[in-house]
């Protein structure tokens, strides 16, 4: 699945996956100090075409602003650089990781004297959460407090929180974590945003509740609004997601994905109405089978 054929870009050079390689002494492996992107590529008529990816860009770019990691590359450099990947891979499709770690140089928590390694990596990986309906645990884990260490920025660090609660629920005998911002609130999963529908209505959490603003997240308010469904971006306690009608959750690596069941609580129905329709919907934004969306898709083939 990890393409060792293909090629990395490293600080403005494709290198041969083996050769992608970095000092052990690397500042951003000790403290996490890096912040990365998960964007999509999908095989549509037109050939393949990265999804939102300026989105993706501009939010590497906020989040290397809030930790303070220098990006020596802009974003367009990025996206041309991304391009010219994919098209050297050959990917039909595939999961593209954008990140920037600072690299070797200095060990100082204050960062001031590491250089940044950029990187793009792609390979092919399919919907990591297996698209069946999905079984959730509520975390003990809370989310990454915003006075701590901020949840808005998509910090290699900070991901050791994703990671724990991740690996809590599953090893549970569940298939992802809920997790809730220090005050009860409903966050999001451990790397996907997280909706309920009830009475029609479609509701999120905002940022505020330690909820990356997820792309996908977007996406599908979007595609809900298109839809004429109303939508809602407010705080959620978890026994409104025990009360709801459906609970599907969304990201770039998962897709949109229903929820069976809440701590054991089972939903009405595992997969439901307005679920299907987003999930449909987003497939064919994604593939651009909905031309409406095709301002979405960067091509990779200009032609
Ligand atoms: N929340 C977290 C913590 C994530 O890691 C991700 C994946 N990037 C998401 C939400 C979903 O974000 P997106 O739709 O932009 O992939």
């Amino acid at each position: 699945a990890m393409n060792e054929a293909s090629t990395i870009w490293l600080d403005g050079a494709l290198v041969p996956w083996h050769g992608a390689k970095v000092h052990v002494l690397s500042h951003g492996l000790h403290y996490g100090t890096g912040v990365l992107e998960g964007t999509r590529v999908f095989d549509t008529a037109d050939g393949p075409a990265v999804f939102r990816l300026p989105e993706h860009l501009a939010r590497l770019e906020r989040s290397a602003r809030m930790l303070r990691i220098g990006l020596p590359f802009s974003a367009a450099e990025l996206a041309q650089a991304t391009v010219e990947l994919v098209r050297a891979n050959g990917h039909r499709s595939c999961y593209l990781r954008h990140f920037a770690f600072l690299g070797y140089g200095s060990m100082g928590l204050d960062m001031r004297d590491s250089p940044t390694t950029t990187v793009i990596a792609g390979w092919e990986w399919p919907d990591h959460l297996g698209g069946r309906p999905l079984r959730l645990k509520t975390s003990s884990w809370r989310r990454n407090d915003p006075n701590s260490v901020p949840p808005a920025a998509k910090g290699t660090g900070p991901y050791l929180n994703s990671a724990l609660a991740r690996r809590e629920a599953t090893d549970a005998g569940y298939d992802e974590a809920l997790l809730l911002a220090g005050d009860g609130s409903v966050s999001e999963c451990s790397a996907e945003n997280v909706f309920t529908v009830r009475g029609g209505v479609l509701r999120t959490p905002p940022a505020s509740a330690g909820a990356l603003e997820g792309i996908t997240q977007d996406t599908v308010l979007t595609l809900a609004r298109d839809l004429g469904v109303e939508v809602r971006v407010e705080s959620l306690l978890r026994s409104d997601l025990y009360a709801a009608d459906e609970v599907f959750v969304c990201g770039t690596a998962a897709g949109v994905v229903p929820v069976a069941s809440l701590d054991d609580r089972e939903l009405p129905s595992a997969e439901g109405d307005l679920t299907k329709r987003l999930a449909e919907l987003y497939r064919a934004a994604v593939t651009g089978a909905e031309p409406r969306y095709a301002h979405w898709l960067t091509p990779v083939h200009s032609s």
